[in-house]
Parts: C-alpha cells; sequence; structure tokens
C-alpha cells in the first residue's frame, strides 16, 4: 500500500478497534514512510491487546482520547503534522445504539464535526471516513436491487443514522470549505481481532465452548461480507487514488444468511446445530444489504479472499489465541 509521498503522518482514529487496528498493521507493514498515531477513548470494540501487537512497529504511536472532546483533539492536532486522517472510531454495536442512541450521536455525529473542524484548520490534505453500507437501509430478503453510491439513504437503526448524518456532514465540509474528503461504505467485515460481542467472533467462540449461539428471528438476513484485509486495501486505495468529495462502496458479492455463516462456522468447528437458538428478532432489523462496487473496482480494487477461505482462517485465528479474546467474555 503506497500512499502520495507527501502523506507521511496518518492520523488514524478508532485505531484500537477490529478494523482500524488491522489497516494500521497493514499500512506500517507496506510503507516504511509512514508513522502511524492512533487515537482512540478505548471504548466498546477496542483491545489493549490488540495495541501492544501493534506496538511492535517503531512508526506507531498511541494517544488515548475522545474524538468528540474538542480541546483534546486541538492538542492532538498540535502535536503532530498530520498529512491524513483515517476515521474508523465509531460506536458500531446496532444493538447498544438501539438502548443508547444519544451515545451513538455524541461519538459518530460529533465527534467526526470535531474531526473535521480540527482537519480544515490544521491544513490536513485528507479526510477519509471509514461508513457503512448500512446507510442505504434494506432490501426486501428476495430482491437482486443492489446499492450504489446514488441510491438514497434511508438508514433503519440510531446506529446507521448517526453514520448516514457524519457521511453527509462529510461531504459538506468538502462543499462549502473545500477539504479534500473521501468515504467508504463497505459491508459486513469479518477477520482477526474482532470483539466477542460481534456475530462471527461471538458464534465461533460460543460454538467452541459449547455455549448457546443465539440467532436472531429466523437467521434469513443476508449481508454482503468481506474479509478485513480487502476492506483495509480498499481504503488505501481510496486514500492514494480516490477522487476528493466521492463515495466508494466496498463490497465483495459474497452474501450470505446469519444462519448459512453460522452453519459454516459450525462445520469448521466440529459442533451441530443443536446450539442454535433462535431469539426475538432486533427492532427495526434490516433484511438485505446488497452493494455494487463497480466505482471503486474502476480504480484497480477487487476482493482478493474468498470468503470460504477467510472464514476458515477467521476460525483458526479465535481458536488458537484464546488469550485475546478470554476477557471479553461475560
Ligand atoms: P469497533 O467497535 O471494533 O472499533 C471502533 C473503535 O472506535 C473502538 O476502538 C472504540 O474505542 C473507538 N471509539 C468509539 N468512539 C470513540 C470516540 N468517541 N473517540 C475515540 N475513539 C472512539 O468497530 P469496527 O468494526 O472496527 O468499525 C470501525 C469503523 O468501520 C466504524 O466507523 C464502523 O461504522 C465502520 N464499519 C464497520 C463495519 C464492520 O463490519 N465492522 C462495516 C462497515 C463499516
Amino acid at each position: 500500500m503506497c500512499f502520495h509521498l507527501c502523506m507521511r503522518t496518518l492520523l488514524v482514529t478508532g485505531g484500537a478497534g477490529f478494523i482500524g487496528s488491522n489497516f494500521i498493521d497493514d499500512v506500517l507493514s507496506n510503507d516504511d514512510d509512514v508513522r502511524v498515531v492512533c487515537y482512540d477513548k478505548l471504548g466498546a470494540g477496542s483491545s489493549v491487546k490488540t495495541l501492544s501487537v501493534l506496538a511492535k512497529w517503531g512508526r506507531f504511536t498511541f494517544v488515548k482520547g475522545d474524538i468528540a472532546d474538542e480541546e483534546a483533539v486541538e492538542r492532538l492536532f498540535a502535536s503532530f503534522p498530520f498529512d491524513a486522517l483515517v476515521n474508523f472510531a465509531a460506536e458500531s454495536h446496532v444493538d447498544r445504539s438501539i438502548t443508547d442512541p444519544l451515545t451513538f450521536v455524541r461519538s459518530n455525529v460529533m465527534g467526526v464535526a470535531v474531526l473535521l473542524d480540527a482537519c480544515l484548520r490544521h491544513g490536513v490534505k485528507r479526510f477519509h471516513q471509514v461508513s457503512t453500507d448500512e446507510v442505504y437501509g434494506d432490501t426486501p430478503i428476495e430482491s437482486c436491487e443492489l446499492f450504489t453510491e446514488a441510491s438514497v439513504l434511508r438508514p433503519s437503526s440510531p446506529y446507521s443514522a448517526s453514520k448516514a448524518s457524519a457521511d453527509l456532514l462529510c461531504l459538506s465540509y468538502w462543499r462549502t470549505y473545500g477539504l479534500d474528503v473521501t468515504i467508504t461504505r463497505c459491508g459486513n467485515n469479518y477477520g482477526r481481532w474482532q470483539h466477542y460481542e460481534k456475530l462471527i467472533p461471538h458464534m465461533i467462540i460460543n460454538s467452541h465452548l459449547g455455549r448457546p449461539l443465539p440467532i436472531y428471528g429466523d437467521g434469513h438476513n443476508v449481508r454482503d461480507w468481506i474479509a478485513v484485509g480487502d476492506h483495509c486495501r480498499a481504503i488505501g486505495l481510496v486514500l492514494e487514488k480516490g477522487c476528493s468529495g466521492e463515495v466508494y462502496n466496498v463490497g465483495s458479492d459474497d452474501l450470505l444468511s446469519n444462519l448459512e455463516v453460522v452453519d459454516r462456522i459450525l462445520s469448521l468447528v466440529g459442533r451441530g446445530r443443536e446450539l442454535v437458538t433462535f431469539v426475538p428478532d432486533r427492532p427495526g432489523h434490516d433484511r438485505r444489504y446488497a452493494l455494487d462496487s463497480t466505482k471503486l473496482r474502476s480504480l484497480g480494487w477487487a476482493p482478493q479472499v474468498p470468503f470460504d477461505e477467510g472464514l476458515a482462517s477467521t476460525v483458526s485465528f479465535y481458536l488458537d489465541n484464546e488469550d485475546w479474546w478470554r476477557e471479553q467474555l461475560p
């Protein structure tokens, strides 16, 4: 992965979480000229164990803080000459957004506004916002519709509404102030370093431990599953070649229902369906997401990891690294 030559000091907000930490590891292992500062409040989804792995890189610095804290963000920007910012920081669990929506608005909307403003004042050359396919809402399961970047934003949950709001704020800073902004909207990621609360690690760990596997509703909800490394490569490419003011969908076309994903995990772990427990559906639960990524593919990106291969290596990661996830269990 290579950035513009001028992009030497990269601020990665939310880099102690799942995708951000994979992205940092990817950047530092591929580009000797880049130095990364990770800023994270160490909230839900974060892992200090992952940070200790990233600390092996001499070009990595961690600063603890909240993106919605204007004074702390100002101190951060005054301390480093950032060339670009990639924002992963967000409250990311849909279930928690239903019980505690205001926390999501604070981090995911106010936090992004604080970062955009700081980038403008400090002359940061590019702001990249990591967004989600959930901003488009859903389609019926039987639909063949693919969301394009021009699809209407119709978010269903407080989480996806906060992410859609952040996207609109980013685009307003591009149009009004000329800030160089890009956005990627990705499907469901899976891979190493994802917190136990999310579907795939939850199902791998619970099936390994012989615990129940709770599945919402009928389990037929369809998601566009992508290996985290493919997502990180897409973000790197958009940083390097994406046009300012543009949005890029990141989808793998691996459309699978939750039940299909769980069946594959059970077979990889060597367990049977008897662990599956159907639980009452999540309010407003989206039925199907599917993305058209033609625009990103025209920049030269294509997913490299087939779902079955990526899932097998993800299962191996969790089975081989119990001390990474043990303390996350309730
Ligand atoms: P995650 O929950 O694993 O990590 C989020 C990180 O952000 C955590 O380390 C958390 O401490 C930090 N954070 C949250 N609020 C903060 C704040 N106010 N200040 C500083 N740090 C804060 O989430 P993830 O799965 O790695 O997702 C990263 C980004 O990618 C999010 O913006 C999410 O909306 C987006 N996204 C995720 C997926 C997915 O499948 N996981 C798909 C598409 C887009």
